[in-house]
């Protein structure tokens, strides 16, 4: 089986070169399968390996939109419809610079896992652009997220493809893009886009879900070692919607959020970040976490990581491989029992590795932030039965489903003989329900 895992990964390596992030995301999920093709020869015999690994559909396009000075401005868009197997392609969009069909490849890759540990019915995908929104006016994002929907209108539908936000896409893009969609195709197909505002469509708790999703996926986890948030020294990276509901969640569980960061550096907080501040900061003002810093009185440590400061609970909700052998070493040291992914694949596969080797307990993004997309599924239902749902009731399924898919993580990982190994069980369940899926 060995030989068969390696072979299926050469072969995914040598057809996508340079796309170093996708290697990355295959290679993990390759590495804890050995169990589960060893037990099911048909997924082998059927090539189930090399299909996941080829999405249904990539489509690449040309963004061009007009910037305040009247230039015209030229980017790329991407859509890859990865798997359709357990239902219409789903996942978000990420407009941030660094973004090319390799980093839009794991993404969509880790959303199939991802999507089928819910247990809901959805397939996985993810799009974007190379567009940068920072420092962008409101007009010019406006207009760029009209460009883009002008061409992934024919690619999406509520039966087809579903996108959301990620990095850089959030309830004022998905307004500009879902408004476009009308328009071209004049139908008010609610449930084309997830993330949508609350008059219109979207749903409670969305917003909130993969922050508080996280959290509860910790909780969880903390619970099995007969602990909990409460009076924990917790360090969140990232500064974004996971980060601040992350932050919101860890608090009301009784944890001492103390640091939180964001791509020029991070601040340290002693007596505890003030939300509603980092709110005002970030979320009204778009400043940078440096400004939060000045204003509280807080220390800002420029160009370093926030891993440094130590904690029981580390939660990476910036982006990918952002906590890395040197950090996960500075974090043991510092008495950590937890690590769980609130963004996706934030965690380089040395420091898993290191981590998982001095037994603290680590859930990758797949898992631990899977309550973003799930409550996407629960808007998609709202909009199917034109309903919207109380606070209280959908919060209730996000909790719910969370539990579920911890408890399935952790069982699947026992029945394959890798007992306490969120990676694991996370691979082998995601895997198993899409492959028969696709064998079905
Ligand atoms: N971008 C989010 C994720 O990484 C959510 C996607 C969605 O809601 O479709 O799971």
């Amino acid at each position: 089986m060995k030989d068969q895992l390696e072979r299926a990964l050469d072969q995914v390596l040598a057809r996508n070169p340079g796309e170093r992030e996708f290697h990355q995301a295959v290679r993990e999920v390759f590495d804890s399968l050995g169990p589960v093709l060893a037990k099911h020869p048909q997924y082998v015999d059927a090539a189930v390996l090399e299909r996941l690994c080829e999405p249904e559909r990539q489509i690449i396009f040309r963004v061009p939109w007009v910037d305040d000075a009247g230039r015209v401005q030229i980017n790329r868009g991407f859509r890859v419809e990865f798997s359709s197997a357990l239902g219409p392609y789903k996942g978000g969009l990420r407009f941030h610079p660094s973004v090319y069909l390799g980093i839009v490849k794991f993404l969509g890759f880790e959303q199939v896992f991802k999507n089928a540990l819910t247990g809901m019915p959805i397939g996985g995908g993810k799009g974007g652009s190379d567009f940068d929104p920072r420092g962008r006016s409101d007009g010019e994002v406006m207009r760029f997220c009209q460009s883009f929907m002008t061409e992934l209108y024919r690619h999406i539908g509520e039966h087809t493809d579903v996108p959301a936000g990620d990095i850089g896409v959030g309830g004022r893009e998905i307004g500009y893009l879902f408004g476009q969609y009308k328009r071209i195709t004049n139908r008010y197909e609610s449930g084309v886009l997830t993330g949508k505002g609350l008059t219109w469509g979207g749903s409670l708790v969305r917003t909130e879900a993969t922050g508080y999703g996280t959290v509860l996926f910790a909780e969880r986890m903390l619970a099995t070692a007969g602990a909990s948030f409460d009076g924990r020294r917790v360090v969140v990276s990232g500064a974004g919607n996971v980060a601040v509901h992350a932050i919101e969640k860890a608090q009301a569980l009784g944890a001492h959020v103390v640091a939180c960061s964001d791509s020029a550096g991070y601040v340290l907080d002693e007596r505890g970040i003030d939300l509603d501040l980092l709110r005002q900061v970030r979320e009204v003002e778009r400043e940078r976490v440096s400004v939060y810093a000045e204003r509280r009185g807080a220390t800002y440590v420029p160009g370093r990581r926030v891993w440094e400061v130590g904690a029981h609970v580390a939660l990476p909700c910036a982006t990918q491989n952002e906590l890395d052998e040197h950090d996960a070493r500075a974090l043991v040291d510092s008495g950590l029992l937890v690590v769980a992914e609130g963004a996706n694949m934030p965690t380089t596969p040395a420091a898993v590795a290191l981590l998982q080797d001095a037994g603290v307990l680590f859930a990758p993004g797949k898992a631990a932030n899977a309550g973003g997309v799930a409550t996407s599924a629960l808007e998609m239902q709202q909009n199917a039965s034109r309903d919207s749902w109380t606070f209280e009731h959908t919060e209730a399924r996000l909790a719910e489903i969370m539990h579920d898919v911890h408890d399935r993580c952790l069982a699947t990982a026992d029945e394959y003989g890798v007992p306490g190994s969120y990676v694991a069980g996370a691979n082998i369940g995601g895997f198993v329900r899409v492959a028969d899926a696709m064998l079905a």
